[in-house]
């Protein structure tokens, strides 16, 4: 008996359920394994295991995308999503990062990704090539080997090559299975990006780990999102801060009518989540009151998967993302090392088999990253009532300015209440007088107009002095990555 990996183990007991539905049809745990072991046999022309080989592949959202994956797993190679929306340098560097010896392209990418194939002397496959018909015997693949590379967002810097093993995604999968209640009778709308943590293992993997469905549209639309949640037949949804933003300005420019069965259909789920940045309150709460539910908020990375979580059934308190997932240990320290009490803002660190094996090719960034065995994140939290609440990434949401240190998120939650402000991104820019000042980019509600005079007479009603900007800048829109995060390294450069 071959040892498969447990993920393969588990669709064998599922065979034929439905595993992914998309617009072209709906595809069984049958499907999923039979597809995935031809594309393994496929990738494994003139070897009998990938070893490790990272196998680079871009595929849209939907059945031949899982398969691929699977395949290349099985057939134990590392598997390295691409983004569909990045330009040709940035697919080329996660290829070259990544030291890819083999991609696979969907038809619509070919021509980008075969010359990047060609310069490199790398093997190409396309996923409408023929697959063999017989399919060979494959290896057996250890859960201790690298299973995938994701490459971090990008928010503060250039994206990071995280190496997880296939026992750091069972790890990760297995936490938010217990934690979420995930079970075979769910049935998700996956409407996430696929080269993201969020996208591939918090929705796609835990769901195909539960012997659910995933229900894959092969891009956002709000429209079409909304289309299909009227239809009510979903029990979860996940999803980024800035994606319930555009879900909520498509439902109030919706009829009446249609706004009924748009709530109707949030009714019948039993979990909407947002993740990967922090939910501003007004979101939060604007989504409340569309959809009836107080939308779980939960903390994590590329690195450890998800670290936090406000819980299931317990009371959820907003701009609080609740407390340490199963299998995850946290703690908050100070500069020094040493663990800080409640009240104090602390780095978060993690430890425990969620947390990833290594950076890329980079031992030296890995070790810099762990201080004895804890996984330093470089955010800062503070633990009230129970609770943590993130206060930001330390390199560029705590500024540091005339002795004092201010957290630019909370700073934004308050700007965000000003009547003329729609989004916001606060940064510290360097300045001689206060080591860094409090500086604002604005996006203006349409057809308004803000001077700094009039916006500081406003902001000492609602801010202490020192954390009150001191510079202003109105812009169309706030730099933001392919998941939506604004990254303030370019806001930080507006104000230069
Ligand atoms: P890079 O590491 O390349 O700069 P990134 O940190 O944005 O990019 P990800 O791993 O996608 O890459 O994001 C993890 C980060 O997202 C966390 O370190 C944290 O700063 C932020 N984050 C995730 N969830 C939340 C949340 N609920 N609230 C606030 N921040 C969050
Ligand atoms: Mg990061």
């Amino acid at each position: 008996m071959p040892v498969n990996l447990p993920l393969i183990t588990l669709a064998q007991e599922h065979n034929e359920k439905i595993a992914i539905a998309t617009n072209e049809g709906a595809f069984t745990y049958r499907d999923l394994l039979h597809t995935s072991s031809q594309i393994a046999t496929h990738l494994l022309k003139n070897t009998a295991d990938l070893q490790e080989q990272r196998v680079a592949f871009l595929i849209p959202p939907g059945f031949e995308y899982v398969a691929t994956q699977w395949g290349i797993w099985r057939a134990g190679g590392i598997a390295v999503p691409l983004c569909i929306s990045h330009p040709k340098p940035e697919l080329d560097y996660v290829i070259t990062n990544s030291g890819a010896s083999i991609i696979v392209a969907h038809p619509n990418y070919e021509q980008i990704l075969r010359a990047i194939a060609t310069e490199k002397n790398l093997r190409f496959i396309l996923t409408s090539d023929t697959l063999p018909n017989s399919v060979n015997p494959l290896p057996d693949v250890d859960i201790t080997r690298r299973a995938l590379i994701l490459y971090t967002s990008g928010t503060t810097g250039k994206p990071k090559g995280v190496v997880t093993t296939h026992q750091n995604i069972q790890a990760q999968v297995t936490s938010l299975i217990a934690a979420w209640e995930w079970t075979a009778s769910d049935r998700i709308l996956h409407i996430l990006p696929l080269h993201h943590i969020h996208g591939i293992i918090n929705v796609l993997t835990c769901a195909l780990w539960a012997g659910a469905e995933c229900h894959m549209l092969s891009k956002f639309d709000a429209e079409v999102v909304w289309n299909r949640i009227s239809q009510g037949d979903f029990t979860l949804f996940m999803a980024v801060p800035t994606i319930y933003v555009k879900l909520i300005a498509a439902w109030e420019n919706a009829t009446k009518e249609r706004q009924k069965s748009m709530t109707a259909g949030c009714e019948k789920m039993r979990l909407m989540v947002s993740g990967s940045a922090a939910l501003p309150v007004q979101v939060l709460e604007k989504w409340r009151s569309i959809s009836s539910h107080f939308l779980l908020e939960r903390y994590g990375m590329t690195e450890i998967g998800m670290a936090l979580s406000n819980s299931l059934h317990a009371q959820r308190y907003s701009g609080y993302v609740g407390q340490p997932l199963p299998q995850v240990e946290v703690r908050l320290v100070d500069e020094s090392g040493e663990l800080v009490p409640p009240g104090t803002p602390g780095e978060i660190q993690v430890k425990g088999p969620t947390v990833f094996l290594e950076y890329w090719q980079n031992p030296q960034a890995t070790a810099k990253a762990f201080q004895n065995g804890w996984f330093c994140t470089g955010d800062l939290a503070v633990v009230e009532n129970g609770n943590y609440r993130i206060l930001g990434r330390i390199s560029v949401d705590i500024i540091k300015t005339g002795g004092y240190k201010v957290s630019a998120l909370e700073i934004e939650e308050v700007l965000r209440t000003h009547p003329d402000i729609q989004e916001c991104a606060v940064v510290g820019v360097t300045d001689p007088e206060w080591g860094e000042r409090v500086c604002a980019a604005l996006v203006l509600q349409p057809q308004r107009q803000l001077t700094l005079e009039s916006f500081r007479i406003w902001a000492k009603e609602q801010l202490a002095v020192y954390k009150i900007p001191t510079r202003i800048l109105t812009v169309a829109e706030l730099p933001r990555n392919a998941m939506g995060k604004v990254t303030k390294p370019s806001v930080i450069e507006l104000f230069r």
